[in-house]
């Protein structure tokens, strides 16, 4: 359940160091070294999934039980305005690291990170077409 190549691995192995700031049983959370605000962390699985859907249930849940407190607590030291809570899978969707994370990113006006959200429209039948066929995958 460790990648021997894989750096967040190394960071769980104490093998790399990293400026922790949460640690329980199944998840680790520390800064980001490459921050996009000031107080940008992450939340990763000690156990190394590439993606989200390739955790056991309880351990997604283990993660995401760690997002309300340390959003709390981000936001509460920094002072900021607001924050995203972002979780990228392959590289296609900006994943960089093979070891799932989940970002939270403070926020304020004029941070000029951005938004970029090119809301389409959704017509009914490729709406019902969808409902059933993700319908059926999940059983
Ligand atoms: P992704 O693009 O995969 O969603 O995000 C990967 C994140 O991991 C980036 O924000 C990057 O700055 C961060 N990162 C990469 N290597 C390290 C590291 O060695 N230590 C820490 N603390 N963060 C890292
Ligand atoms: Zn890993």
């Amino acid at each position: 359940m460790s990648d021997p190549n894989c750096i967040f691995c190394k960071i769980i192995a104490g093998e790399i160091p990293c400026w922790k700031i949460y640690e329980d049983d199944h998840v680790l959370a520390y800064l980001d070294i490459g921050p996009l605000s000031e107080g940008h962390c992450l939340i990763i699985p000690k156990k190394h999934y590439v993606t989200i859907d390739q955790m056991p249930t309880d351990e997604a849940a283990a993660c995401m039980a760690v997002v309300p407190k340390l959003s709390k607590a981000v936001i509460a030291a920094t002072g900021a305005a607001g924050w995203n809570v972002l979780q990228n899978n392959h590289q296609v969707a900006g994943q960089a690291v093979d070891h799932v994370h989940i970002h939270i990113i403070p926020r304020n006006d004029g941070d000029g990170l951005g938004f970029r959200w090119p809301a389409g429209e959704l017509d009914a039948e490729t709406a019902k077409s969808l409902q059933s066929k993700i319908a059926e995958q999940l059983g």
